[in-house]
C-alpha cells in the first residue's frame, strides 16, 4: 500500500486500550436534561413516559451491543456492562464510549415520537454524554450498580416529598428545600404518610428501583442446581467447528431482552440469574 505523506498524522494518535479481563461499565447521561424536562413538560418528579422511552432506547442498544449483559438506569441515565471477556472494538475505550453514546441517542430520538406522540422534537435535541470505568471484580460491578441504585433510592424519596409539598402542599420551591434541609429517610416518608397520606413503599417501583434490563432465560430457584442450562448445552448440536464462544453469543442474541424494576443491591437478583456473570 502506498503510503501518502500526510499519513504520518495517524501517529499523533493515542492507544486506550481498556484494561483486559475487567466489568466495562459505560455510562450515559442526559445533557441538560433539567432544561429539556421544563421544554417538553415532564412530569415531576418522574415523567413515566421519558423513563419508557429510555428503556425502549437501552433495550435497542443491548439488542445492537450483544457483549453488554446488563444495564440499569434511573432519571436520564444508563448504565451499561460489558461482559469482562469482551473484545469489541479491540477494547478501545473511545469506539466503545462514543458508540454506546450514538447509538443511544439515535434510538432516543428515533422513539421519541412513539412516547412523545403530542410533542415534536425540535433544537436543541436531545444528547448524551459519557465515560467508561472498568471494575476487576464481579464485586466492585456489583457495588457499582448497587451505588447508582442507592442513588436512585435517595433521590426519589427526596423528590417525591419535595414535589408533594410543593404541588399538593401549595409551598414554593424554596421553602420547601428549606423544610427537608437535614431531614432522615424517616422524616420523609413521616411527612409523606401523616401530611398527604403517601406510602411512599406504594410508589410504583420503576419509580423507586429505576430500571435493569437484561435477557431473559430459565430462572434458577435458589438453593438448586442450574439445571435448565445444564438440558440447553447437551441440547447444543455439537459442532467442532463452533466454539462455544459463537454459540454463547448466538444464544444471547436469540434471548428475549426484558425490563424490569428489581432489587440489584440484593444476592438473589443475582443468584437466579447466573448466566449474567457467568
Ligand atoms: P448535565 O448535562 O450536567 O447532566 P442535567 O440537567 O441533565 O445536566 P442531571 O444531574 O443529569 O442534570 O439531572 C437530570 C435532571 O432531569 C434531574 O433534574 C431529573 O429530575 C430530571 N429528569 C430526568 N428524567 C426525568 C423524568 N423521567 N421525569 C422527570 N424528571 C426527569
Ligand atoms: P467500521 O464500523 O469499522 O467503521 P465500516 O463498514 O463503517 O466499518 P469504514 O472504513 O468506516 O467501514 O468505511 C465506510 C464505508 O462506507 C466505505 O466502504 C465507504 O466507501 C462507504 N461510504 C461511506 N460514505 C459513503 C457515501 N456517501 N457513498 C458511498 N459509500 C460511502
Ligand atoms: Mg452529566
Ligand atoms: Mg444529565
Ligand atoms: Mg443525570
Ligand atoms: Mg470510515
Ligand atoms: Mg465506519
Amino acid at each position: 500500500m502506498a503510503n501518502s505523506k500526510f499519513e504520518y498524522v495517524k501517529d499523533f494518535e493515542r492507544p486506550d486500550y481498556l484494561l483486559p479481563n475487567t466489568w466495562v461499565v459505560v455510562r450515559i447521561d442526559g445533557k441538560g436534561f433539567t432544561k429539556l424536562c421544563a421544554k417538553y413538560g415532564f412530569e415531576k418528579p418522574n415523567d413515566k413516559r421519558a423513563l419508557d422511552l429510555m428503556n425502549a432506547a437501552a433495550k435497542a442498544v443491548m439488542a445492537d451491543l450483544t457483549d453488554i449483559v446488563v444495564s440499569y438506569g434511573v432519571s436520564d441515565e444508563y448504565s451499561f456492562v460489558f461482559h469482562k471477556t469482551c473484545t469489541l472494538y479491540d477494547r478501545r475505550e473511545s469506539k466503545l464510549v462514543s458508540t454506546v453514546v450514538s447509538t443511544f441517542s439515535a434510538y432516543y430520538v428515533y422513539l421519541w415520537s412513539t412516547y412523545f406522540p403530542d410533542m415534536p422534537l425540535a433544537p436543541p435535541l436531545p444528547s448524551f454524554d459519557g465515560r467508561a470505568v472498568c471494575y476487576p471484580s464481579v464485586q466492585n460491578m456489583r457495588d457499582y450498580m448497587s451505588w447508582r441504585q442507592a442513588d436512585c433510592h435517595i433521590n426519589n424519596l427526596y423528590n417525591t416529598t419535595f414535589w408533594t409539598l410543593v404541588q399538593q402542599g401549595k409551598m414554593g420551591a424554596t421553602e420547601a428545600e428549606r423544610y427537608l434541609k437535614g431531614t432522615v429517610s424517616k422524616e420523609k416518608h413521616e411527612i409523606l404518610y401523616s401530611q398527604f397520606h403517601i406510602n411512599y413503599n406504594n410508589e410504583p417501583e420503576i419509580f423507586k428501583k429505576g430500571s435493569v434490563v437484561f435477557r431473559d432465560y430459565e430462572l434458577v430457584e435458589p438453593g438448586f442446581d442450574n439445571v435448565a442450562e445444564k438440558i440447553d448445552d447437551l441440547a447444543e448440536p455439537v459442532n467442532q467447528s463452533k466454539t462455544q464462544a459463537e454459540n454463547d453469543k448466538k444464544r444471547r442474541a436469540k434471548a428475549r431482552i426484558v425490563v424490569e424494576h428489581l432489587d440489584v443491591i440484593k444476592d438473589d437478583f443475582w443468584d437466579r440469574r447466573p448466566w449474567l456473570l457467568s
